[in-house]
């Protein structure tokens, strides 16, 4: 069997079309079935059925409020999707990575998203946010191996990172070290600075961090980091916040990972595809992954097959000129407005762990209700489902006890997000007026309460007994 590629049909936008050139196939006929396979024959009406009545079970952002905080679940507009199923697009195989068209997406995506962080070079070849930090840690690693300064294996993290932060650092046998923040939830430069030394080969940050807030003394941090020869990692899965208005590049940043799946649009969940561009300052550009049509003099090799999830680049590329130049900052000036204007509602009974104005996202703690009154965070999250929404983030960052996490995302509307914080509000009020009654809910849903535990450890992957 061999790949054939055939000289293109006229009009499409290909140059080359591949087929499979398959030979007769020649068992010995000893091997061959004597008897038809037992294959389970269902009709195409009840298959449909089916999957139909799956699908009405998932909740996703088509269905209702999603204020999943850290995880940016905003609406994907279907343009996206339309783009993305242009058969100049879908009808390539990866090897023809050379094709002008697909080639031209990449470039001009990367060269957008270069603009927007402040960043010298891309890739696309990252499947996933965590996979984009794994790739940026191996970059910091070859650049400090490069210059024979084999003693840097420290990471520094600060104890509100998102756990993929110091997992990479573990992933890339680097020793991770975390400082605590300040009471205020920012990065304790007193810690930092007693943190640093000679052995330090980078420090990971997401600014704005998964408080939501934005940290004033960000190029000191840096600074920080850099006197100490070591790498500044900018974690920029949600760069809802700050997209076309600030830059990490300009913070002091020289690598960073974005989540194509989260702040440019493209859906996420399910484990479906992703994309984790990474970008660099020049400096560590030729360290960055190599593909079909790209090479570096020093490429730390490949981190995924060909170049990336491409399709899902044409949605996030879509959605870029979509909003251009105007757009892009207003999509993260909306973001930041959506975000505190559902802080304020919900301040009227939530207590909120930090004051004042937050960036993209927020988070309350339920601490007080748990000792005083006997429910806490997870009882408000299942009381949210009985309601029709999906509950925040639970339990996250760590450093905030009971925490509640939200993020309303841009693209909701003013009416969605009172709606949404009127049914927060209720569910208080009936937690506090029955704290026993919330241990059982959500009592409307498919499936009711099961021992998180137990479901985790012992899962159930069958339909039925
Ligand atoms: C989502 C997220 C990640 C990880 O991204 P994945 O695509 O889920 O691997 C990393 N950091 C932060 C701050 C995130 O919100």
């Amino acid at each position: 069997m061999k790949l054939v590629f055939e000289k293109s049909i006229e009009g499409r936008s290909m140059d080359y079309i591949p087929r499979l050139d398959v030979p007769p196939f020649d068992f010995d006929p000893s091997l061959l079935r004597k008897t038809p396979a037992q294959l389970p024959e269902i009709s195409e009406n009840d298959l449909s059925r089916h999957y139909t009545q799956l699908e009405k079970r998932a909740y996703g952002v088509n269905d209702g409020f999603y204020p999943l905080g850290s995880c940016t679940m905003k609406y994907n507009p279907k343009i996206n999707e339309k783009t993305a199923s242009l058969e100049g697009f879908t009808d390539i195989h990866p090897l023809q990575s050379h094709v002008d068209g697909c080639r031209e997406v990449l470039e001009k995506a990367k060269e957008m998203l270069c603009e927007i962080t402040g960043m010298d070079a891309m890739t696309l070849q990252p499947a996933a946010g965590a996979h984009g930090e794994f790739t940026g840690m191996m970059l910091i690693k070859k650049y400090h191996e490069m210059r024979g300064d084999t003693k840097r294996t420290k990471v520094i993290v600060p104890d509100s990172s998102h756990g993929t932060n110091p997992a990479t650092g573990t992933m890339n046998h680097m020793k991770v070290v975390s400082i605590p923040s300040t009471p205020e939830g920012y990065v304790d430069l007193n810690a930092l600075r007693a943190a640093v030394d000679d052995e330090t080969a980078g420090f990971m940050l997401t600014n704005p961090n998964t408080l939501g807030l934005f940290d004033k003394n960000i190029c000191e941090i840096t600074k920080i980091i850099h006197d100490a020869g070591g790498i500044c990692y900018y974690d920029g899965a949600n760069m809802n916040p700050i997209m076309g208005i600030v830059r990490p590049g300009d913070m002091g940043f020289d690598c960073i990972h974005l989540n194509l799946h989260k702040t440019f649009s493209t859906p996420h969940g399910g484990g479906g595809p992703g994309a984790g561009a990474v970008g660099c300052k020049l400096f560590l550009r030729d360290y960055l992954p190599c593909d079909e049509t790209v090479s570096f003099s020093h490429s730390i090799g490949r981190t995924k097959s060909f170049s990336g999830n491409f399709l899902v680049v044409v949605k996030a590329l879509t959605y870029l000129l979509m909003l251009g130049k105007e757009g892009i900052p207003a999509a993260a000036k909306t973001a930041v407005l959506n975000a505190n204007y559902l802080k304020k509602l919900l301040s009227e009974k939530y207590t909120m762990a930090n004051e004042g104005i937050c960036m993209h996202e927020f988070v309350m703690t339920l601490e007080n209700e748990h000792k005083q009154h006997g429910f806490n965070a997870l009882d408000i999250a299942k009381g949210l489902l009985d309601r029709g929404i999906h509950p925040p983030t639970m339990y996250f960052p760590l450093i905030v006890h009971e925490a509640l996490m939200a993020e309303p995302t841009e693209t909701e509307s003013k009416e969605t997000l009172e709606t949404a914080a009127k049914i927060f509000l209720d569910v208080y009020d009936e937690a506090m007026a029955n704290p026993a009654g919330m241990h059982n809910k959500p009592e409307k849903t498919v499936i009711g309460r099961p021992d998180e535990v137990t479901a985790a450890r012992k899962p159930v992957l069958k339909y039925g007994d």
